[in-house]
């Protein structure tokens, strides 16, 4: 009989799942949260960049991220125009949230975790065993629209390309089933009209994407991967100082990066170790949660910092203008950027 005590994990994402497989895998008892259920399309870009082998190897998330397609050359876009291309100084990995959620889930019961779907968990109070990672933290006062499809039969310029429009960028990759998934944020619209299809391709045109929107609009529009998500901040985020907060419940990274899924991961790997020591009966919970929130902020602090820094020059109208001038005269360093931000 297990004489561990147990964790509690709130949110079935990726930094809960890949938590919960770890913990199991060290025989600790763990039941996850999860509002909602598997499989499901999720509003994300679907490409992981910036992870670390070390992580993967820690969380053991090599089968998990097998089928991943490996993308490397970006391609910059301002409306219609080309902003010119760069590498990433590491491949980035392209798999869609609708396998890996419902993958790692899968995992987690297998490995004897206790996934409770449909149950949504008050998150006050925080108490000893509890872990958050119930994705980000929600501002009434976000101006962002996060929208996603994928689309079939739409072929790209490069592994990943990446629109500048009024108030909008968005990104498209090819993921492990072929596919393009087709992912952005928006400045949101006081009256957005149409549905499904018509709504996605008009969102695009009215945020001087119409160029991207006539690709879309050949392509095979794939109605059921449709998902729309809004209160996303980019703002600094008051620190949560009395709990574990795992991925975007710790802080929310600009999407451009893709970076939220490796951020995810990694805070998975701060608490890991810390948790299994407090299951077999070691300290006090106050330390742990001091332990893994200084590993977390110590871990995603840099990336967080540049990519906000950057988020505004992608967004703004006068801002990307001198983005492009700066880009296409050579004298934007993306590749340093990039480097910066996935190290
Ligand atoms: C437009 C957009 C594009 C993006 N593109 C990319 C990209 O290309 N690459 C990248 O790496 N990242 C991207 N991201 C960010 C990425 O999706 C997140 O960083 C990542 O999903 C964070 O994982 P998580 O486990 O912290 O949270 P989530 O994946 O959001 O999981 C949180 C889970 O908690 C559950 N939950 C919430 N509240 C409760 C509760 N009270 N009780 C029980 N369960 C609860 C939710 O249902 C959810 O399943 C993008 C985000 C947006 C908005």
């Amino acid at each position: 009989m297990s004489m561990r005590r147990p964790i509690e994990i709130v949110g079935g994402g990726l930094a809960g799942l890949s938590l919960g497989i770890a913990l199991r895998r060290a025989d600790v008892p763990v039941t996850i949260f999860e509002a909602g259920a598997y499989p499901r399309h999720r509003v994300c870009g679907e490409f992981i960049a910036g992870l670390k082998t070390s992580t993967v190897a820690t969380l053991g998330l090599e089968p998990f991220l097998e089928e991943a397609c490996r993308h490397q050359r970006v391609a910059w876009f301002s409306r219609s125009r080309s902003l010119g291309t760069h590498s990433l100084p590491r491949p980035a990995l392209a798999i869609s949230r609708h396998v890996l959620d419902a993958r790692l889930a899968d995992a987690f019961t297998a490995l004897g975790g206790d996934l409770q779907c449909h149950q949504r968990v008050e998150i006050e109070p925080p108490q000893p065993g509890r872990v958050f990672a119930c994705g980000r933290r929600r501002s009434s006062r976000s101006p962002w629209l996060g929208l996603k499809a994928h689309v079939a039969g739409l072929p790209l310029e490069a592994d990943l390309e990446f629109h500048l429009g009024k108030g909008a960028y968005v990104g498209l990759c090819r993921i492990e089933s072929g596919v393009v998934n087709v992912c952005g944020l928006l400045r949101r619209e006081e009256r957005p009209t149409g549905q499904g299809r018509e709504f996605f391709l008009g969102a695009l045109r009215r945020h001087g994407l119409g160029a991207l929107a006539g690709r879309v609009a050949e392509g095979e529009f794939i109605p059921e991967s449709l998902t729309a998500v809004a209160g996303m901040s980019y703002e600094n985020e008051a620190p949560l100082a009395d709990r574990i907060s795992l991925g975007d419940h710790f802080a929310t990274i600009p999407p451009y990066t893709g970076n939220g899924m490796s951020l995810a991961f990694q805070s998975a790997e701060c608490a890991l170790l810390p948790l299994c020591e407090w299951s077999r009966g070691r300290g006090e919970w106050a330390e742990v949660v001091t332990a893994v929130m200084r590993a977390v902020r110590a871990r995603a602090a840099r990336r967080l910092r540049i990519a906000r820094a950057l988020h505004p020059y992608l967004l703004s109208s006068p801002r990307q203008f001198l983005f492009g001038v700066a880009q296409r005269a050579g004298l934007l360093p993306l590749r340093a950027m990039t480097r910066a931000i996935h190290a």
